[in-house]
């Protein structure tokens, strides 16, 4: 007898040996067919059931959703579409589920919303289109650890509660053991945080580039892969509350290495979804074409899923100033028509998606690295070009997308990085670390942030950031209204 998965069942040489598997069962027809799935792959394997030998009692426990363990005998199928099934020679129940209460939950074999699966995050892994999601996104995470090892980075694990405030990068989560309600006071009536457990303020991070940085400047090449955490209180399908974030930093890197560093890695990541998960790949792509079917025409894709994911292997990035970015902006048909909600006037302008978003898909029509941005709408961390007005700055744009990659080279010099900090208005104190690693062998250093979700939002084709991590924190000061939209994505579980 030989326990297995039901994808190691689909890879099994032999046939007419006996098996067993455990799984759930998605459905059974006909008091004879049951389609058992363990999440192993994505498809059900059938297992053919002799009704009449079997108690009428038992029968009517397989039910969907029911836990069960089957043995039986691996047969070559009769049916369609299958190659192999279970001639079941016992059924037993490890779990009921109660037909009943079934029908109450996305458990049952029907379309659904993505919205409505959102409410069930618990269950909704078991629908097809979720537990293709999951495991591609596990297979990313694989992909990322597995390119940064073979690349000799090292994996650093960034604090996750932090103390400094400094980063800018968004609005942050406090951490306190303070009680709410009666917090204790400085004498000028201020909460006093040396009273507090670290005897500070503290948050949760909201990137680990400071705390790579440094360890960049020992290592030479390491990379962060964690949560982080941005207090957005935009309800956008591209930003959570809690997320992944992939940070790589590399000491004697500069931005042209940067730049070719983040192409590399999104090319291998994306090729090994592509060569493993094909499966997953192809059930999403045709989720995706069914969904697009209820788009208006002009509305569609131009791509199907695998073809946009082998797109991005097959071409270069294309590099483009900024500077250069708002020349095509300002000229472009929707500035001139005024149709951008942030029309581009001048040189300086920050750019909103709509821009991103028009110069990847309707313009170059590729990923695009935008880099050398105005110093004033970047970071304080920045390398200050030598024009005094542009920082080496880049942000990688994709299509459906638009920013997966914001990165950039430091500011490696002491006198200037401090003099920017002074500017900026961050006290010292909150980042005489980070400016002593510019006092003790200082050199030229790169690195960017990745958003995993983004990356997982763009290789599954899904639209919102919200079905692509388990369980979504994200804000809700105001309710989510994406049921507004015209169309409504219906899922088959
Ligand atoms: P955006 O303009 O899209 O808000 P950002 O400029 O705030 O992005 P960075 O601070 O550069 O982003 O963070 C690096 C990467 O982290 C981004 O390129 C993006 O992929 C991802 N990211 C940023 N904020 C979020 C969020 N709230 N949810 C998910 N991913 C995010
Ligand atoms: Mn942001």
């Amino acid at each position: 007898m030989i326990t297995s998965t039901v994808a190691e069942l689909f890879t099994q040489e032999n046939k007419h040996i006996d098996v067993e598997v455990k799984g759930w069962v998605k459905s059974f027809r006909a008091n004879r067919f049951i389609a058992l799935n363990d999440g192993s792959t994505l498809r059900n394997i059938q297992c053919v059931v002799d009704f009449e030998s079997m108690e009428e009692a038992l029968l009517k426990r397989i039910t969907t959703g029911a836990a069960v363990h089957i043995k039986g005998s691996l047969v070559e199928s009769q049916g369609k579409g299958q190659d192999v099934e279970i001639q079941v020679s016992s059924v037993e129940i490890l779990g009921d589920a109660d037909p009943e209460l079934v029908s109450k939950t996305i458990l049952q074999p029907k379309r659904h919303s993505l919205e409505f699966l959102r409410e069930q995050a618990h269950l909704r892994v078991r629908t097809n289109t979720f537990g293709a999601v999951m495991r591609l996104r596990s297979a990313l995470s694989f992909a990322v650890h597995d390119y940064f090892h073979k690349n000799g980075f090292n994996y650093m694990h960034a604090p996750i509660i932090t103390g400094s405030d400094a980063e800018g990068a968004g609005e942050m989560f406090r951490v306190t053991t303070l009680d709410p309600k009666n917090p204790p006071l400085t004498d000028s009536g201020e909460i006093n945080y040396t009273k507090d457990f670290f005897g500070k303020e503290t948050n949760l991070t909201v990137s680990g580039q400071l705390e790579a940085e440094t360890y960049a400047m020992a290592l030479g090449k390491v990379y962060t892969f964690g949560p982080t955490f941005r207090a957005e209180n935009s309800n956008t399908s591209r930003h959570l509350a809690e997320f992944w974030m992939i940070e790589p930093e590399v000491a004697f890197m500069d931005l042209e290495g940067n730049m070719d560093l983040a192409e590399d890695f999104l090319k291998y990541v994306i090729g090994y979804v592509l060569k493993n998960n094909v499966k997953d790949l192809a059930f999403l792509e045709q989720r995706l074409e069914q969904e697009e079917q209820s788009k208006p025409q002009n509305e569609r894709s131009a791509m199907r899923l695998t073809e946009k994911l082998n797109f991005v292997l097959d071409n270069n990035f294309k590099r483009v100033s900024y500077s250069e970015a708002i020349d095509i902006l300002r000229n472009s048909k929707p500035n001139k028509k005024k149709k951008f909600k942030y029309p581009i006037n001048e040189w300086g302008a920050d750019l909103q998606s709509e821009h991103e978003r028009f110069l990847v898909e309707k313009h170059f029509k590729c990923p695009v690295i935008l880099f050398d941005y105005p110093a004033n709408i970047k970071a304080f961390y920045m390398r200050l070009n030598e024009d005094g007005k542009t920082v080496r700055a880049m942000d990688i744009l994709f299509p459906g997308i638009g920013e997966i990659v914001g990165g950039s080279q430091r500011e490696e010099r002491y006198d200037v990085l401090k003099a920017k900090i002074t500017e900026v208005g961050i006290p010292e104190e909150e980042l005489w670390w980070y400016l002593e690693t510019r006092k003790f062998g200082t050199c030229v250093h790169s690195g960017f942030g990745l958003g995993f979700e983004r990356l997982v939002q763009f290789c599954t084709g899904m639209a919102n950031i919200r079905d692509v991590i388990p369980f979504p924190r994200t804000f809700t000061g105001i309710p989510y209204q994406s049921f507004k939209f015209a169309f409504m994505s219906l899922v088959m579980v």
